[in-house]
């Protein structure tokens, strides 16, 4: 499964933000995030518990923030492909009827998705394999990667967890039962 790097983490004004890309890379499927910034153990913590709840595993991992360098490089040096969402970057729509994206899907532990946060380095957008947009309009983090999941993971949207202790029975009707 894809790897997630996020660059930049201030524990203060980013704890909301990141904990939401935890979330949403683990509903979708991904099992592994790095954040290369201020360390934040209530953060993991939080992420854990509802991974003990919920299901499955998650790997959550702080790094100092000048780690995202040696972190890329490490990548390349195994020939991992690197797809960095940025606004600036193609546009999904177009990106995803490339044939590089179908053989993409394919290899998904070969892929890692990379995040910025308050200021993207010059240098990530030349690592990059591919940097690509949601819209080409400015916006969030999360809502980019929501979307880019949706799209690059298969049946992300059906995406079940082992050993839940918790367990919603979905309904049209709304909140009716869960274990
Ligand atoms: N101004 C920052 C920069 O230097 O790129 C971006 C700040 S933005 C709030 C934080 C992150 O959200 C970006 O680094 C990017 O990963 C993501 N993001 C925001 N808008 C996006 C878009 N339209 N498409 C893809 N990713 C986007």
């Amino acid at each position: 499964m894809v790897t997630i790097l996020r660059i930049g983490h201030r524990y203060n004004r980013d704890k909301r933000i990141t904990s939401h890309l935890a979330l949403v890379a683990r509903a979708l499927g991904v099992r592994k995030m790095i954040i290369a910034g201020e360390k934040d153990l209530k953060l993991k913590d939080s992420i854990n518990k509802v991974s003990d709840s919920w299901g499955g595993g998650f790997n959550l991992e702080f790094v100092l923030y000048d780690e995202w360098k040696p972190i890329i490089e490490k990548w390349k040096i195994k020939g991992m492909k690197i797809i960095h969402l940025t606004m600036y970057g193609e546009n999904l729509s177009t990106f995803e009827k490339s044939d590089t994206f179908v053989e993409l899907r394919k290899q998904p532990n070969n892929v890692a998705i990379i995040l910025g946060g308050e200021k993207v380095p010059g240098k990530v957008f030349q690592y990059a394999n591919w940097n690509v947009s949601i819209t080409n309009q400015p916006h969030s983090e999360v809502g980019s990667l929501a979307i880019f999941l949706d799209h690059f993971i298969v049946n992300a949207l059906k995406t079940s967890f082992s050993n839940p202790k918790k367990q919603i029975i979905p309904s049209l009707e709304g909140k009716k039962n869960y274990r």
